[in-house]
């Protein structure tokens, strides 16, 4: 076993080498630009391409034309959200989101109601779920999009995102989702969930940073969506720029290989986060599980340790790489929005570690970082008594 010990697989995953593998040839062998259709260093290169929009266009239940490559989750959720608004204008500007979801939904949002747009941002419940009623209810005639993550990146609650889709699609209101954490880690399918524009990064299942892609619905309904980036028309005009062909290489094959392992590894990882939840509970007096316990990703752990501080218990296990409240607002020195929108105080959103259990993640990894976990609890809570005891003796 080697230290420190990767449990941070919500916030990035490692690149399968496996992935790694089939995009060596496409970086200095087959480097043409997919753009250039008066060579054959073009056309293989297009090949490439197109083959990888199959791909993933197949992995989703939707067709190669429906897909376009972005730069990640966060591109796609700005063009989905930033796109809709723009191209719906004269529809309505009326937006629908939730209080849970990630940054990159929140901030376009917030821009968007900076320069008019109306924005509803409906809460989630104690379990982090965003309920259909709670959509239905802030639905009006002038809403042209609805925008509710598959899946939290926080505290692994899924969310019932086919009764969402249907109740837009009754209304003809658009449906995106944020499927960042749920592409490779749940079955998906854009047509039995009704969606319209769906978010995919690669670097959540094991692919390469710094790619991603947008689903876009052509038909029933088409999508009307305004690119953010113009210059050359690439992907059908809504993202130009020259498409990085070993990166959408890596993508789609670390998405095959993902959904190809599905089942077995949603059960690997399920019986592990347990074992690592029952060995910590054993251990640790005064935890608190954040989400829902059971609607949620098999490899996610977000557990609450009362009395004692995420950020002191993240320094006092330096050997297990895990993340206090979510690692794209780690800078911010908030605690997390979506523990507080799940209600919790801020002393318990505070004490708070999301453990990410991964595809490389072993039961003597889980183990020891249930023996360091609950040795720096016992240490952190030891220091507090003895404080409070001097303090009071003063
Ligand atoms: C990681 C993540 C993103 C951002 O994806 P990038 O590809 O890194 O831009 C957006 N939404 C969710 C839910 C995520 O987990």
């Amino acid at each position: 076993m080697r230290l420190p010990i990767y449990l941070d697989n919500q916030a990035t995953t490692r690149t399968d080498p496996r992935v790694v593998e089939a995009m060596l040839p496409y970086f200095t062998e087959v480097y043409g630009n997919a753009a250039s259709v008066s060579h054959r260093f073009g056309w293989e290169a297009e090949e490439a391409v197109e083959r990888a929009r199959e791909q993933v266009a197949r992995a989703i239940g939707a067709e190669a034309r429906e897909i376009v490559f972005t730069s990640g989750a966060t591109e796609s959720n700005n063009l989905a959200i930033k796109g809709v608004a723009q191209a719906m204008i004269r529809r309505g500007n009326h937006l629908v989101t939730a209080a849970s979801e990630h940054k990159a939904v929140l901030d376009p949002m917030k821009r968007l109601a900076r320069q008019g747009w109306d924005v509803t941002i409906v809460a989630c419940d104690a379990q982090g779920r965003v309920a259909p009623e709670a959509v239905a209810e802030a639905l009006q005639d002038r809403t042209v999009l609805v925008s509710v993550m598959a899946a939290n990146n926080e505290v692994g609650t899924l969310n019932p995102i086919a009764e969402v889709g249907r109740l837009c699609h009754q209304r003809g209101i658009l449906f995106h989702t944020d499927a960042a954490q749920a592409v490779g880690k749940i079955p998906l399918d854009v047509q039995a969930a009704s969606v319209d524009l769906l978010s995919i990064s690669a670097h959540k299942f094991y692919g390469p940073k710094g790619i991603g892609a947008l689903y876009v619905r052509r038909r029933a309904p088409q999508v009307r969506l305004q690119p953010l980036v113009d210059g050359g028309g690439h992907e059908r005009g809504f993202r130009s720029g020259t498409v990085p062909v070993p990166l959408v290489v890596g993508l789609a094959t670390a998405l095959e290989l993902a959904l190809d392992e599905l089942p077995a590894e949603s059960l690997r990882l399920l019986e592990l986060r347990q074992r690592l939840h029952e060995r910590i509970a054993a251990a640790v007096p005064g935890i608190q599980l954040n989400g829902h316990p059971t609607d949620r990703l098999p490899g996610n752990l977000n557990l609450s340790f009362i009395d004692v501080d995420g950020e002191a218990l993240m320094m006092a296990m330096r050997d297990v790489a895990v993340s206090s409240g979510s690692a794209c607002t780690a800078a911010d020195p908030e605690p997390s929005h979506v523990l507080m929108a799940m209600g919790l105080s801020e002393d318990l959103a505070r004490s708070s570690l999301r453990f990410g259990l991964g595809r490389f993640t072993t039961v003597e990894e889980i183990d020891f970082a249930a023996r360091a976990v609950a040795g720096a609890v016992e240490r952190l809570r030891s220091q507090r008594v003895a404080w409070t005891a001097g303090s009071r003796s003063i």
